[in-house]
């Protein structure tokens, strides 16, 4: 089969669909690779080492989409990589279409065949493809939290593992699933006290058992939010609910119970954040001020550090891409268990249930 491997031209999008070990793998069992000039260059990865693993270079946007049959990416296409997609092209990336009409009209009209990694599920109806991205935002949330509590940056000043003789840092963590579990990790690693909330009894025995006592568990309530936030240094949003806006379970009216520089780390800022003073930022520009506490709220945190985001990725969808290579993929979907779900548009129509309710559209 032809794979082919744009750059990414969304802004600020430093990772790449496929690294150059992905493509070794793919070329050595038969495949042909194409990778757009410079496609991986930010994420550290030459356009020599892609030429090393059996990629063939080329250095215009159009020919890559316009040869493959398997177009890789991360980001959802832009609406001009929407026009170059055709019928019989088969695209595998992150979609989100739900939240993005221009986007799902392009890819119908086009005619062609959309995986979206983010609907992807395995045995037990976890999200293998999404999960890897959460994994890098929940241990960045801690790093970029600790960062944003030094005094230069608007923070109190609170070194997070504290030093002997002085108390560490509080961080409570709000949502234990991927991200929340993955922070916890990162913020008991640097010696923080840490308190994580969430709705599932049986996960919080999971994580306490995991933790081995290093961690408090509550069970989430207004209450106990309310109580944690007076004493937390940094705060890190992680909860989700599948398929719903993020519900909002700090008010602004609960600001004024934390101390004056306190940091929120909001990561569920695209399912809308889970504080009601977040709005999402860039990696630009990723703190803003709300009554005095510091809010860091930037909506692709993987992208900044596009290095191990891009070789994680490849890690977890490069067991798909390899089946759609080999078996094509009507085969590859109805064999492996869990990729079904990935599918979300074909030959002009929406697949996935929960994007064809969100605009009114049949399936
Ligand atoms: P997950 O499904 O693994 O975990 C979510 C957890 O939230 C679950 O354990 C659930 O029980 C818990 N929860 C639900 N309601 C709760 C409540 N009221 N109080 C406390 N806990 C509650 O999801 P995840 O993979 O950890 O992702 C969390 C969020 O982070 C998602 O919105 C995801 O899209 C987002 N995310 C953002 C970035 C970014 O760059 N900003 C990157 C990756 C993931």
């Amino acid at each position: 089969m032809r794979v082919g491997i744009p750059k990414e031209i969304k802004n600020h999008e430093y990772r790449v669909g496929m690294t150059p070990m992905g493509v070794r793998e793919l070329v050595e069992q038969g495949h042909q690779v194409q990778v757009e000039q410079s496609a991986g260059v930010a994420a550290g990865f030459s356009d020599r080492a892609y030429e090393q693993a059996g990629a063939v270079m080329v250095d215009d946007p159009r020919a890559v989409f316009s040869w493959a049959d398997l177009i890789v990416k991360v980001k959802e296409p832009q609406l001009n990589e929407c026009g170059w997609l055709s019928a019989d092209q088969v695209l595998f990336t992150y979609l989100h279409l739900a939240a993005d009409r221009p986007q799902t009209e392009a890819l119908i009209a086009s005619g062609c065949t959309a995986i979206a990694y983010e609907t992807v599920e395995d045995a037990h109806g976890g999200l293998p493809l999404l999960a890897p991205m959460s994994e890098v935002a929940g241990r960045m949330a801690v790093q970029a939290g600790a960062h944003c509590l030094e005094k230069a940056q608007g923070g109190r000043g609170v070194l997070l593992g504290g030093v002997p003789g002085v108390s560490p840092g509080r961080v409570l963590i709000i949502g234990g699933g991927v991200v929340g579990e993955n922070a916890a990790r990162i913020a008991v690693g640097m010696g923080a006290q840490v308190c994580l909330l969430d709705k599932s009894i049986p996960r919080l025995k999971q994580l306490d058992e995991r933790f081995d006592g290093r961690v408090t568990t509550l069970y989430s309530t207004r209450e106990n939010i309310e109580q944690q936030l007076a004493q937390s240094d940094l705060v890190v949003g992680a909860v989700l609910l599948p398929g719903a806006a993020a519900p909002k379970l700090v008010t602004r009216a609960m600001l004024k119970q934390m101390q004056p520089g306190a940091v929120l780390v909001d990561v569920a800022i695209d399912q809308g954040g889970c504080f009601e003073t977040s709005h999402p930022t860039t990696h630009a520009d990723p703190v803003f001020e709300v009554d005095g506490i510091v809010h860091y709220c930037v909506a692709n945190m993987p992208g900044a550090v596009a290095r191990t985001s891009t070789l994680a990725l490849t890690n977890a969808t490069l067991p798909y891409i390899e089946r759609l290579a080999d078996d094509g993929w009507r085969r590859a979907l109805q064999e492996v268990p869990g990729f079904l779900p990935g599918l979300n548009v074909h030959s002009g129509r929406i697949t996935c249930a929960g994007v064809a309710r969100a605009f009114d559209l049949p399936h």
